[in-house]
């Protein structure tokens, strides 16, 4: 997409790219609009989908005019005003049409704020910060509603976490890649000759008994996995158990970035990435890192 125009004051917006998301923002004034999903991203220790539990039909007011969307394919569509989370103080411009919104100066930070409050005491998980040139973020994935329902002072029942942890390239690998562990579900489905989707063979016996590996580009993966670093690197977190608790996760790899899953655990989880840099972590940026200098990737 080319540079958008600042909804707010008409100047060219910036786009400001991370591994996970590309934000555009205005540096004259400070706004910041979001794609549809970028919302959700920014605001990595809330679990649950924030962008759906804010947009209601109310009628909702700030301080700013309406504005249209900054999103070309949206021609200046009026956008409306939502309300985060539909209980907080904070109102956002959002566009019905392509789902994105625009936050003016300071309402990241004061939906920051906001979050915080909803989180008290569970913030810690929370993590998105960059380790040695990689994107490392950490998400509790549970379900958002447990959350609201403590503002109006409710118990709420227990939820369900799981922990993810992932860690980004630096860039794109570009294969149309998707590794992950092979569970004895799949393993059984692949006996019976049911399994859809291509399942490219490395010719390492372990490796390809403890992962599914698939993708668009099956020469250049297997020339990638033929490299020896990159075997034992997989194979050693399957078989080392690397875990943060008590429970196996799984890992799962695709061309942006190596996602570690663990859980469901019943009640709250957390997981400390700064404090606990040794286990996981660690485990995955040596994963990373061995991918990215076994491929080059022209950019
Ligand atoms: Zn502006
Ligand atoms: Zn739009």
């Amino acid at each position: 997409m080319d540079q958008l125009i600042c909804p707010n004051c008409k100047s060219k917006m910036d786009k400001i790219k991370h591994p996970d998301i590309t934000i555009d923002q205005c540096s004259n004034c400070g706004g910041t609009f979001l794609e549809k999903g970028e919302l959700n991203s920014l605001a990595t220790g809330m679990a649950g989908d924030i962008e759906f539990c804010s947009v209601d039909q109310e009628f909702h007011t700030d301080k700013h005019p309406y504005r249209s969307c900054p999103n070309p394919s949206c021609t200046g569509k009026t956008m409306r005003k939502i309300n985060l989370l539909t209980c907080a103080d904070t109102v956002f411009d959002y566009c019905d049409r392509c789902e994105g919104f625009f936050l003016d100066k300071g309402e990241i930070q004061q939906m920051n704020i906001e979050l915080e409050q909803l989180t008290k005491g569970e913030s810690a998980e929370e993590f998105r910060e960059y380790i040695d040139g990689h994107l490392v973020r950490s998400d509790r994935i549970a379900d958002v509603r447990t959350v609201r329902s403590g503002l109006y002072g409710q118990t709420s029942a227990t939820p369900v976490d799981n922990l993810r942890i992932s860690v980004y390239f630096k860039n794109s690998l570009n294969l149309g890649l998707r590794i992950y562990s092979e569970k004895w579900t799949y393993k059984f489905v692949k006996l019976i000759g049911l399994f859809q989707k291509q399942d490219i063979q490395v010719g390492n016996e372990k490796l390809d008994s403890l992962f599914i590996i698939q993708g668009s580009n099956e020469d250049e993966i297997k020339s990638l996995l033929s490299k020896y670093e990159i075997q034992n690197q997989l194979i050693e977190f399957k078989e080392k158990n690397f875990k943060i608790y008590n429970k196996r996760g799984t890992l799962e790899i695709t061309d942006k970035r190596i996602i570690y899953t663990e859980g469901p655990y019943t009640g709250n989880v957390k997981y400390d990435v700064k404090e606990n840099r040794i286990g996981v972590v660690t485990k995955m940026l040596n994963i990373a890192n061995a991918f990215e200098s076994n491929r080059v990737v022209v950019t």
